[in-house]
């Protein structure tokens, strides 16, 4: 790399080692890696293809997904308030030499600003982040065009997803950090339904994802939503 007046090169390390973790396949990642191909699976099909198609993916992170959907043909942008992930994003690009659009930007302010403008919009694994997901929901229904789909993913809030996504992945196996997840702000698929119907957005449908802790194997599970799940809407027209 050229030597520039005004990088800091300890700051540009920084980026590389967060970036070999996020896309570290072995790393608290790992997860995410795991489950990409099951729900761009799962996207492609509720889109109906991505080939060609205008994709917002709503709190990106390191890009997993985005860039798995611009390797489909997608024309992708993704956008996430963490600088850090999206500096990794960035830099990801150069590796796979795909193109993705990222940007640090509110998606309601997004949604402000170029409303109606995507043929499909992901938004997975972010919701339970979030203090308002009814708003991020509702954004998500701004910024696809009528006719579109959305695609959200998160986690159901009951006993066993305690047990499962909590205690299980963060304590016992100890796939995910300490802390990841928040019980509190687990979403009951009815919920969800309940803001996106609210947000004029029709539930197509609605699908689980499990993990078998003896095998390591997630699948996708159509009657099991208890812990993870996803969820296919499309704007009404
Ligand atoms: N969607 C990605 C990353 C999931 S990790 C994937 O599934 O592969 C959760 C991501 O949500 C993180 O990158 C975090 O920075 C982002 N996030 C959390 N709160 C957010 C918010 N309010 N707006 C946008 N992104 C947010």
């Amino acid at each position: 790399m050229p030597q520039a007046a005004n990088v800091d090169q300890a700051e540009v390390r920084k980026f590389e080692e967060l970036a070999n973790r996020w896309w570290d396949p072995n790393s608290e990642f790992k997860p995410l890696h795991d489950i990409n191909p099951l729900r761009l699976g799962y996207i492609e099909e509720h889109a109906g293809g991505l080939a060609g198609k205008r994709v917002l993916d709503v709190g990106c992170g390191g890009g997993i997904l985005s860039e798995a959907m611009a390797e489909r043909g997608a024309e992708v942008t993704g956008i996430d308030m963490g600088e850090a992930p999206l500096e990794v994003a960035r830099l990801h690009l150069l590796e796979s030499n795909l193109e993705v659009d990222y940007r640090r930007i509110p998606v309601e302010e997004l949604a402000a600003e170029q409303p109606g403008s995507f043929d499909l919009v992901t938004c997975m694994e972010m919701l339970e982040h979030v203090p308002d997901p009814a708003s991020v929901v509702r954004a998500c229904h701004d910024l696809v065009k009528p006719g579109g789909t959305v695609c959200f993913s998160t986690i159901n809030r009951n006993p066993k997803s305690y047990l499962f996504a909590i205690v299980g992945a963060e304590y016992l196996l100890r796939l995910l950090p300490r802390g990841t997840h928040d019980y509190a702000r687990f979403i009951r698929p009815s919920e969800l339904a309940h803001w996106a119907r609210d947000a004029g957005l029709a539930v197509e449908d609605l699908c689980g994802m499990t993990y078998n802790p003896f095998t390591g194997v997630y699948r996708l599970e159509a009657r099991d939503v208890d812990v993870n799940y996803l969820m296919a809407c499309r704007r009404d027209a």
